[in-house]
């Protein structure tokens, strides 16, 4: 470890270390808490799935197997929660190696490009209405094509789990920013539950979010990924009416030179 030396520091220099200091200290009070925390909700997460296997094992070591239908009831069940649980690991774990900006590999990258073979994809793949629009010329920014790509995916994959009309995706350029705006019609979010919904693991309808596969972490890591390019995401919604997400990316990647 460095040695400080301080000597013949006036009051006010000695003052302002006295607060440099202060600050680390709670920043890096804060950051523990944030693991604690992440720690206990992961825990918790994971327990649900671990324990309906536990049941639907232990209902099948006991009389399952002479009964037909409850084998296939049983693993089914099993199959599915092992399902969720694997997505689990792998976002948590994808979620823990995007927490810092030196994971980003940043590159020159056409948004409107990215924005619409991406709309193009989904679209296809899951037969819905997807219609594009776009600013000429193409938008071009600093960042990381893949994040941003997994951040794009999140999105376009809520509009298609919670709406069934069209979905529109449109990429524009205003004042040294890049913005995508993605608007569905679907069954949107309560007033209540919009300020929750970049939490980890934060669902607005467990049972829901259960049948669709979600499983709560999708927006927080959008948060984290749109916030290491010093952008950000914001969601605006009404209930029964619809959702509209709106992505803000700077077209030149800045690094923080903050302590
Ligand atoms: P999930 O994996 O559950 O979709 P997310 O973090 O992506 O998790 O989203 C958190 C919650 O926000 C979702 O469970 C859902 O209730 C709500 N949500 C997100 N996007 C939309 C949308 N386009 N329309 C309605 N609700 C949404």
């Amino acid at each position: 470890p460095k040695t400080i030396f301080i000597q013949n520091q006036s009051k006010d220099e000695l003052y302002t270390l006295a607060n440099t200091f202060n600050r680390m200290i709670s920043r890096l009070q804060e950051n523990i808490e944030r693991q604690k925390q992440f720690v206990s909700d992961a825990s918790h997460e994971l327990k649900t799935p671990i324990t309906v296997i536990g049941s639907y094992a232990n209902l099948l070591r006991r009389r399952g197997l002479k009964n037909e239908k409850l084998s296939k009831e049983a693993i089914e069940a099993i199959h599915q929660e092992a399902m969720r649980m694997q997505k689990m690991t792998e976002t948590l774990l994808d979620l823990a190696s995007s927490e810092n900006e030196t994971s980003l590999h940043v590159k020159k990258v056409n948004l409107t490009q990215v924005c619409e073979s991406l709309a193009r994809q989904l679209k296809s793949i899951y037969k819905r209405e997807i219609l594009f629009h776009q600013d000429n010329p193409p938008v071009v920014v600093e960042a990381d094509e893949l994040k941003i790509k997994q951040v794009i995916i999140i999105v376009l994959d809520n509009a298609i789990k919670y709406s069934k009309a069209k979905i529109e995706v449109t990429v524009r350029q205003r004042e040294g920013q890049a913005f995508i705006h993605v608007k569905d019609y679907g069954i949107g979010i309560p007033e209540e539950d919009v300020a929750h919904i970049f939490e980890r693991f934060y669902r607005v309808d467990k049972a829901r979010s259960r049948e669709t596969g979600g499983t709560g972490l999708g927006l927080s890591i959008a948060k984290i990924i749109m916030k290491l390019h010093r952008g950000d995401i914001d969601i605006k919604s009404r209930e029964g009416k619809g959702t509209e997400v709106e992505l803000r990316i700077p077209i030149f990647y800045q690094t923080t030179q903050e302590v």
